[in-house]
């Protein structure tokens, strides 16, 4: 009989999920659950050779542009909900948003990632006509937006103006999980909806979940694996849950390192050409998590390009990093720590790459 709580039972775990690319539920649980740390070791040696058979050493750089922080969502995690009436709101004005693209360009950055609340002061004609001015100065860039929820139509407006790339967490794929996370209004049938439309019409799409969201159990996780394995993303972004002290999970416990690069290990391992961020939630809760992020298997980095007087605005947890530095600061910063892994970062797009199909960038899919 396997001895399931063995060492040597978990390294065959690895080897398998390496080989075939899938788990049974059981053994997907075994390996999300153990705390060996020999075992972490060798699972994310795997997942970063994996990584380095599709992209190399490269880790791609994505610009962040936290644009507005007002919400008409009161999801019950999040520090910008619209009933937290202490978050000061601020949005920024089209100039803004071009003037932070400017320098980011500047800087290397090519790519942009446009991420705000559910605000209904950007309308579709907003969108549209920020997106096309960013892509007629700079057409060697690609744009992903990270702006929630709409209908099929608006998204396809987005991708006719230019749009590249699609950021929507589908935060768990559980529906009873999802309706403790989020009030009434808001629909899971919707969400998973939205992330359809988006890959139909020709997005790259990243989805992803919080590890470690109040009420989470491993069979949650499993859900989402199972969801990713099926749904096939281009993009999964992924961190650990952070009580914002103005919601109704200011007491909770925060999401573990430690399951978040399990995590980021497996998922590269399921989906050896996926685009994975070590996400800056990743970095509050540990001071080398970026790095631990991409020494597990994670291959994007995002800097935030957002001007100095909002960035400590956009707090959707208590204890954000980065809320002070200037944007040239930061990516000297983050350069510096995916130097210290051995990787280095790529001055590309980073477009997600289809390996099956001869390795060829497929920018829109
Ligand atoms: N409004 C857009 C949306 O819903 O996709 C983008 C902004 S939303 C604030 C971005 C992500 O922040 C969410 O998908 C969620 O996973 C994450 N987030 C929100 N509150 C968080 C918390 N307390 N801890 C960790 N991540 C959180």
């Amino acid at each position: 009989m396997t001895d399931t709580g063995s060492h040597s039972y978990h390294m065959e775990l690895a080897d398998k999920l390496e080989r075939d690319r899938d788990l049974s539920d059981d053994e997907f649980a075994a390996v999300l659950i153990s705390d060996d740390p020999q075992f972490s070791d060798y699972l994310s040696a795997k997942a970063r050779s994996a990584r380095e058979k599709v992209y190399g050493k490269d880790v791609y750089l994505r610009g962040l542009i936290e644009f507005t922080n007002y919400c008409r969502n009161n999801c019950n995690y999040c520090g910008i909900r619209s009933g937290n009436k202490n978050a000061e709101r601020y949005r920024l004005s089209m100039e803004d948003i071009i003037s932070c693209c400017d320098m980011g360009y500047g800087l290397g950055f090519r790519t942009f990632v446009l991420q705000g609340g559910e605000d209904p002061y950007y309308t579709d004609e907003r969108i549209v006509s920020i997106v096309g001015k960013i892509k007629e100065r700079y057409p060697d860039t690609a744009v992903t937006l990270s702006i929630g929820e709409r209908e099929r139509e608006s998204y396809q407006k987005f991708y006719d103006a230019g749009a590249d790339r699609y950021l929507l967490r589908h935060e768990t794929a559980d529906k009873d999980h999802y309706e403790t996370l989020h009030p009434a209004n808001m629909s899971f049938d919707h969400r998973m909806r939205c992330l359809q439309d988006l890959h139909e019409i020709g997005f790259q799409v990243g989805c992803g979940m919080m590890v470690g969201s109040p009420g989470q159990k491993t069979e949650h996780l499993i859900k989402d694996l199972r969801f990713l394995q099926e749904f096939r993303p281009e993009m999964v972004g992924i961190g650990p849950f952070i009580p914002h002290r103005d919601t109704i999970y200011a007491d909770r416990q925060p999401g573990t390192a430690g399951m978040t690069l399990r995590l980021l290990s497996v998922i590269r391992l399921l989906l050896p050409e996926v685009l994975l961020p070590a996400t800056t939630a990743l970095g509050t809760i540990d001071v080398r998590g970026r790095e631990k992020g991409i020494m597990a298997g994670a291959n994007v980095v995002m800097p935030n390009l957002s001007p100095v007087n909002v960035r400590g605005k956009y707090l959707l947890y208590d204890n954000k990093i980065c809320t002070g530095d200037e944007a040239a600061e930061c990516i000297r910063c983050m350069s510096m720590r995916v130097a210290g892994t051995g990787y280095r970062v790529a001055e590309s797009r980073g477009d997600h790459i289809r390996y099956d199909r001869g390795g060829k960038d497929h920018p829109r899919r």
